[in-house]
């Protein structure tokens, strides 16, 4: 039996995984089990066995055909698993590469995880900015709120077409400073089953 398969997307820094494992804490104490899947680790482990990066932020960074390659991997992997159990998938809508946005679920990948529902996580260019600047753990690319704006707008145009291309819906949810659990909860109320 195929399962529900929910995609969280947003751009980095905004807090997409965040929200995702405190929605997923909280289902847990109702018996609704997700697995949450990370697009970029599933990536990484692929990428990282062929030996062609040593960090999950040079990825991006990589020439498209390469990206598409690791992705396509990635996306057969995930695709096994919904079979089994409801999967949240947490990845991006676009990816900003240096030679432009890459859709973060061109149709060989959807075709493969036949997605039920896009989540697009947002909130301003400017919170996502400091948010950005304050995280140490991650080699995140220095971008002005503006930048950061554009990009979120691609990332809607993009899930929209996702949409289009399975008949998932899509759903914006925002995660503003100090409003987290706003945002948790409204992410809870859309993956109850
Ligand atoms: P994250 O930890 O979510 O920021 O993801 C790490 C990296 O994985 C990203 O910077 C991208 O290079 C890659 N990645 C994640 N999801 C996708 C996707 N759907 N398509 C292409 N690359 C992705
Ligand atoms: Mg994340």
């Amino acid at each position: 039996m195929e399962h529900k398969l929910v995609v969280v997307t947003g751009v980095p820094g905004v807090g997409g995984t965040t929200i995702t494992q405190k929605a997923m804490e909280i289902l847990k104490e109702e018996n609704i089990n997700y697995k949450m899947v990370n697009f970029g680790t599933a990536m990484f482990e692929v990428a990282q066995s062929q030996n062609i990066v040593e960090d999950r932020d040079e990825m991006r960074k990589l020439d498209a055909d390469t990206q598409k390659r690791i992705q396509k991997m990635a996306g057969r992997k995930i695709a096994e698993m919904v079979k089994e159990q409801p999967i949240v998938v947490d990845t991006h809508s676009t990816v900003k590469t240096p030679k432009g946005y890459l859709a973060g679920l061109p149709k060989w990948v959807l075709d493969e995880l036949n997605p039920n529902m896009i989540v697009v996580v947002e909130t301003t260019g400017d919170e996502i900015l400091i948010r950005r600047m304050s995280d140490e753990t991650r080699k995140r690319d220095l971008e002005t709120a503006s930048d950061i704006e554009e990009h979120q707008f691609m990332n809607r145009c993009a899930a929209m077409t996702y949409g289009v291309l399975t008949g998932a819906t899509v759903k914006i949810v925002k995660n503003k400073n100090g409003l987290l659990d706003e945002g948790v909860e409204e992410l809870v109320s859309i993956l109850r089953y």
